[in-house]
């Protein structure tokens, strides 16, 4: 069994969807990135590649690569469940945390947690979403973005 951590930060941005966990949420702002800005999938991303020990987002999906230029973070996440079948890992569980001022999470919760399941092909239950405010304080607290934590806990078949 292996754990990952994994952490992403992303700064509001107007003139783009907000789209958390693959879900486009009602909200006038976005999020900057070279691709869809999902600092949710990003996070659960590397966490997955680290416990993996197989690098991490940045090198699997370079932000200087034309071909990740508004990519969506689903087909990201999909790719790296990929690797794990390939290299024999399962999921077992996964936790993740955002942090943010607004928008509520709340609503979206339910469905974060079944696309992420769904994508990863494991049953919701084993994923977590869960969000929390700074409680005013640092760029979370000013609204200025949105931080992601995730955990994973990955097992591999010893043959
Ligand atoms: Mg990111």
């Amino acid at each position: 069994m292996r754990i990952g951590i994994g952490l992403d930060v992303h700064a509001f941005a107007d003139g783009r969807p907000l789209v958390l966990g693959g879900i486009a949420l009602d909200y006038p702002l976005g999020l900057a990135g070279h691709s869809d800005g999902d600092v949710l999938a990003h996070a659960l991303i590397d966490a997955i590649l680290s416990a993996m020990r197989a690098g991490d987002i940045g090198e699997h999906f370079p932000d200087t690569d034309p071909a990740y230029s508004g990519a969506d973070s689903m087909d990201l996440l999909r790719h790296v469940a990929g690797l794990m079948a390939r290299d024999g890992w399962h999921l077992v569980d996964a936790d993740t945390v955002l942090v943010l001022e607004a928008p509520k999470i709340s609503p979206y919760r339910e469905a974060i947690r079944k696309r992420l399941a769904d994508v990863l092909d494991v049953p919701p239950e084993r994923i977590g979403v869960k969000a929390t405010t700074s409680e005013g304080l640092g760029f979370t607290g000013r609204g200025e973005g949105i931080a992601a934590h995730a955990v994973v806990l990955l097992e591999r078949a010893v043959s």
